[in-house]
C-alpha cells in the first residue's frame, strides 16, 4: 500500500493536519518544498471535489509521485450556503482577522438568527498517471457571536462544534478527531483499504 503522499498545499495548517491525522494510519506526509515542486493551479473548479481534484492532478504530475490536496471551505446556511467554495478568496487580499470579522459582520448584517454553518472538505489522492481516488467529510456546527482562541488557522476562532466548542479553543487533537477533514481522509483511508 502507498505509504508517501505530497501534500498538494501551500497552507500550513492544512499541512500540519494532513501529517497529524495521517500519520498514525501509517503515511508520511511530505510538503511541496520537500518534494522540490511548486504549483499554485488556479481553482476553476465549480465544487470543492473539482478543485481538490485540480491541485492534486497538478502536483502529482509535476512531481511524478502520489499527491493529496483538500479544498474546503466554510458554508453558512443564512448566507445561501457562501463563501462556500470561494472561503479562501472571502474578503480579497486581506488578514484573516479582518476576513473573520468581515464574516461576523456579513452574517450580522442578514438579521437572521440563524448562526448554523459547516466545513465542507473535499480530499483527492492523485497519482502521475492521472486517476484519482476521491472522498468528503462535513464538519456541522455554527457561526459564534465574536472570536474566541488562537488555535487552529483560518476561521477556526469563529466557529463553533455542535457542542459549542470554538475551533480557535479546542487542542488540536480534538479537532483533528472531529473536523472536516478528519472526516474526509477517514473515507479516503477506507476506500484505499478496500482497493
Ligand atoms: P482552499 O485552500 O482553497 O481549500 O481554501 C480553504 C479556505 O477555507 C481557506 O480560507 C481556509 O482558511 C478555510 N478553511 C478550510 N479548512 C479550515 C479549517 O479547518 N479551519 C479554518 N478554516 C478553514
Amino acid at each position: 500500500m502507498l505509504k508517501q503522499v505530497i501534500a498538494a498545499t501551500n497552507n500550513a495548517g492544512k499541512l500540519r493536519e494532513f501529517q497529524a491525522i495521517l500519520a498514525p494510519i501509517g503515511f508520511t506526509v511530505v510538503s511541496m518544498k520537500e518534494a522540490g515542486v511548486a504549483a499554485d493551479p488556479d481553482e476553476t473548479g465549480t465544487t470543492f471535489a473539482e478543485n481538490a481534484k485540480i491541485k492534486a492532478q497538478a502536483v502529482a504530475e509535476l512531481a511524478g509521485l502520489p499527491a493529496l490536496a483538500d479544498d474546503s471551505g466554510l458554508c453558512v446556511d443564512a448566507l445561501g450556503g457562501a463563501p462556500g467554495i470561494y472561503t479562501a478568496r472571502f474578503g480579497g487580499d486581506i488578514p484573516q482577522t479582518e476576513k473573520n470579522a468581515l464574516l461576523l459582520r456579513t452574517l450580522a448584517e442578514t438579521g437572521s438568527a440563524d448562526r448554523s454553518a459547516r466545513f465542507v472538505s473535499a480530499i483527492c489522492l492523485a497519482y502521475p498517471d492521472g486517476s484519482c481516488v476521491e472522498a468528503e467529510g462535513t464538519c456541522e456546527g455554527s457561526i459564534l457571536l465574536e472570536a474566541a482562541g488562537t488555535n487552529g488557522f483560518g476561521y477556526d476562532p469563529i466557529f463553533a462544534d455542535q457542542w459549542g466548542r470554538s475551533f480557535g479553543e479546542l487542542p488540536a487533537e480534538e479537532k483533528n478527531r472531529i473536523s472536516h477533514r478528519a472526516a474526509a481522509l477517514a473515507a479516503l483511508a477506507e476506500k484505499l483499504r478496500m482497493l
